[in-house]
């Protein structure tokens, strides 16, 4: 055979990015909605694909999806991105404004994608440190940003894994770094339904501040990859150019659209979810295990008194999925849950205490 044709030097030596599905009775490792989304939304949707104009390409600038996406936000349409999810969004952000010659800063441990993407799309990550709680720390920021000069710089609120949200003032004064050396600073609010406040309020043509959004957890439309972020215009209309004509295929627009319908029973979702994260953290708390304060709909805990790997491992033979975060730098010996049914966290709740009592 001829010889093989190699890929980039620097995507043989990348390791991907994994995320093992095992199959078991309580999956709690991805974040995702316990609950599907409403039968009517469902209903909705099956009518929508018969509709659909299945021979014609979509509508390619998703004119209809982002005006609800602006009205729903109160922002022009303009100032709306979507994409196959946010890993897309944020993919179309790095081409866009990283890329070869260009560094992206990020704060370790978070959401592993930001770093994944941005080496990726050819951009040197500029890698700053949480502090040993995790919490991340300003000068920190400050020194990656003034000694990198990156031209993306990450925030995570809450942040994955850890679930901590980012302060107001925190954003501000990273958001007045990044503006001092020319850069776009990026809050992916995956999770910013489930926290106190949202870096969207500070959105405006005027600021170099973007912030992404999923349908993928508190939409209960992880299957359908659908996400956006909410910026000043001149950045969507970069994005435009970058991404692939007609991307978003044209029964994901309509549900997008369509799951606009049906705010009030995804706050109440939300709510349900947020008030069954107190009640895990508060089982947690009474095992010995350090937890990290939550406002996600996952809590990242520490057992201390067994090996994390024996921990997810006895967990998986009790049928219960949770995310090993424990050789991530900066995690040793920490695990991931994503709240679940009150079922699903029950028996998460009763394997645990099993295996660590
Ligand atoms: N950002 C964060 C922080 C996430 O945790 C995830 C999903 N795990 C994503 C973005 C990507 O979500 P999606 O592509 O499903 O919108």
């Amino acid at each position: 055979m001829a010889e093989r044709i190699a890929p980039r030097d620097d995507i043989a030596v990348m390791e991907g990015y994994h995320s093992p599905q095992v199959s078991v009775d309580v999956r709690l490792n991805t974040n995702e909605s316990p609950l599907p989304p409403p039968p009517a939304f469902v209903e909705a949707v099956a009518a929508a694909a018969i509709s659909t104009a299945w021979h014609r390409y979509p509508d390619r600038g998703a004119v209809a999806l982002r005006e609800r996406l602006a009205e729903f936000h109160g922002v022009s349409k303009t100032q709306v991105f979507a994409a196959n999810g946010s890993n897309e969004v944020l993919q179309t952000l790095s081409l866009a404004y990283g890329g070869p010659g260009r560094a992206i800063a990020v704060f370790e441990p978070t959401y592993a994608m930001h770093s994944q993407i941005a080496r990726i799309t050819g951009a040197v990550v500029a890698q700053g440190t949480r502090a040993e709680d995790l919490t991340l720390d300003p000068a920190e920021v400050q020194r990656v940003i003034a000694e990198s000069r990156p031209a993306i710089t990450y925030l995570c609120s809450p942040n994955n894994p850890t679930g901590m949200i980012e302060s107001r003032q925190t954003v501000l004064d990273t958001l007045d770094a990044v503006e001092a050396i020319g850069g776009l600073l990026v809050v992916d609010e995956a999770y910013g339904q489930f926290a106190p406040w949202s870096a969207l309020e500070l959105v405006d043509d005027g600021r170099s501040l973007v912030v992404t959004r999923t349908f993928s957890k508190t939409w209960s439309m992880a299957a359908a990859r659908l996400g956006y972020l909410i910026g000043p215009s001149w950045v969507v209309d970069e994005l435009e150019k970058v991404v692939l004509p007609y991307h978003l295929d044209a029964l994901k627009q309509e549900a997008g659209r369509l799951a606009l319908d049906f705010v009030a029973e995804m706050e109440q979702r939300v709510s349900l979810l947020n008030e069954e994260r107190g009640r895990v953290d508060a089982a947690l708390r009474e095992l010995p295990c350090d937890v990290w304060p939550s406002a996600a709909n996952f809590i990242l805990f520490r057992p201390t008194t067994v090996d994390a790997d024996v921990v997810w491992q006895e967990l998986v033979e009790r049928s219960v999925l949770v995310r090993n975060c424990s050789g991530w730098p900066g995690l040793q010996g920490c695990l991931r849950v994503t709240i679940g049914t009150p079922d699903e966290d029950d028996r998460f709740l009763a394997a645990l205490r099993e295996v660590l009592t």
